[in-house]
């Protein structure tokens, strides 16, 4: 098989492999085209592309020849009559978001894998790029706040006087706020967590958080271990006992959210103006609408002398991990895809294949995109 990988357009650092990676593809009798300055914003050259084994070629002639091509983020709209039928692409899709692209690329034949409709199964967990990406997001939303915040992390006892250590509240421990706990108790922060799956608590306990629960949560095993949505009820207690903990907290690193809805708000206008000047909201959930009343996606704000960072991309910030975890992920569903001779065997008997492929034969295939794009 040859695979061609895409540069990314818009601010997007990231490329989907790294030379390190190529190698192996190649160790797996992969031909592997790359388009010219694919890696340069993840700092990884052509010239090191090329010593790794791939051939470096023109955006149009990668998607001429490639049977699959690889990229981060959808390709432009323009590229898709560049496809033909019966090609593959595999990319983050999200489909909603991205639906229109979907349908066009749909009605040009292209076969379609989401890479973020990977199942969450204890298999697939080394294709999970939603994963890999949720712990680049929950380090890096500690940093920020860290760096932003007027305080110390850790305690201190200096011959200035005693520095009380810094109260970090999360909201929503799943990989990124999970990640968000281990950061911020490994820089000595006093770590509180809010989530509505009684099944983190042991989770947060480990890592060294205190896990504050509210009674009456709604859990659905058929949800596949996500959050599902709360009653009114719970959500008044919820938001109040969030606005005790917040108003002592110095940062809050927001994570919280439910499958295909919009995350919940959990921190009120009224509980950030009850906040400390001087603190920092990191909100993870910037782009399905934010846990936090006020956050803007995409900007920083200021409400009250609290810091309001409204963020979804921070794994194009550290383009060089994220790119080693997503091209790592990419590999191993590959592996489920070619035989011993690096030809294509696309088994959709196999429930990764079957529930990552989302387009195929010009129809949508999977149940879940169906659901999720309201396709009869
Ligand atoms: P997510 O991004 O959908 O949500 C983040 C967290 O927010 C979740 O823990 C969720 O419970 C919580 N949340 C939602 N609504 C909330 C509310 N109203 N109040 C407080 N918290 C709320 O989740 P995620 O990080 O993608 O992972 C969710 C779960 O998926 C994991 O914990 C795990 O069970 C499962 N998972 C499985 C695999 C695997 O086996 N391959 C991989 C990753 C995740």
């Amino acid at each position: 098989m040859t695979v061609g990988i895409l540069k990314e357009s818009g601010n997007e650092n990231r490329v989907a492999i790294l030379p390190g990676e190529v190698a192996v593809l190649r160790k797996m009798h992969i031909v592997v085209l790359i388009e010219r300055h694919a890696g340069d914003r993840a700092f990884a050259t052509d010239k090191a592309y090329n010593a790794a084994g791939a051939l470096t070629i023109e955006r149009k002639d990668l998607i001429t020849r490639a049977e699959m091509v690889l990229s981060v983020n959808l390709p432009v709209e323009e590229d898709i009559k560049s496809f033909r039928e019966g090609q593959i692409l595999c990319s983050v899709l999200n489909p909603v978001e991205n639906s229109k692209w979907i349908e066009k690329a749909r009605l040009r034949g292209l076969t379609i894998l989401g890479l973020d409709l990977v199942p969450r199964t204890t298999r697939a967990q080394s294709m999970d790029i939603l994963s890999s990406m949720a712990t680049v997001s929950g380090y890096k939303a500690v940093l920020e706040a860290a760096s932003r915040l007027p305080r110390f992390f850790p305690m201190f006892m200096s011959a200035a006087g005693t520095i009380k250590p810094a109260r970090v509240l999360i909201l929503g421990a799943g990989v990124a706020g999970l990640q968000a706990v281990a950061i911020a108790r490994k820089l000595g922060a006093v770590v509180e967590v809010f989530d509505v799956r009684s099944a983190v608590k042991d989770e947060v306990k480990s890592l060294g958080g205190k896990f504050i629960e509210v009674e009456g949560a709604k859990e659905d095993k058929g949800a596949g271990g996500y959050a599902v949505e709360q009653t009114e009820e719970f959500k008044l207690k919820q938001q109040e006992l969030i606005q005790e903990h917040a108003i002592e907290a110095d940062v809050v690193i927001a994570t919280a959210q439910i499958p295909g809805r919009r995350a919940p708000i959990l921190l009120l206008a009224e509980t950030v103006h009850s906040m400390k000047p001087g603190s920092v909201i990191v909100d993870l959930a910037a782009s399905t609408g934010g846990n936090c009343e006020l956050t803007e996606d995409g900007k920083n704000i200021k409400v009250n002398g609290v810091i309001i960072i409204g963020k979804s991309d921070y794994p194009s910030e550290m383009p060089t991990d994220a790119s080693k975890m997503f091209g790592v992920n990419i590999i191993n569903l590959l592996k489920l895809m070619v035989d011993k001779d690096g030809n294509l065997v696309m088994n959709l008997m196999d429930d990764i294949i079957e529930g990552t492929t989302v387009v195929r034969n010009k129809e949508y295939t999977s149940q879940r995109i169906r659901q999720m794009l309201n396709i009869k």
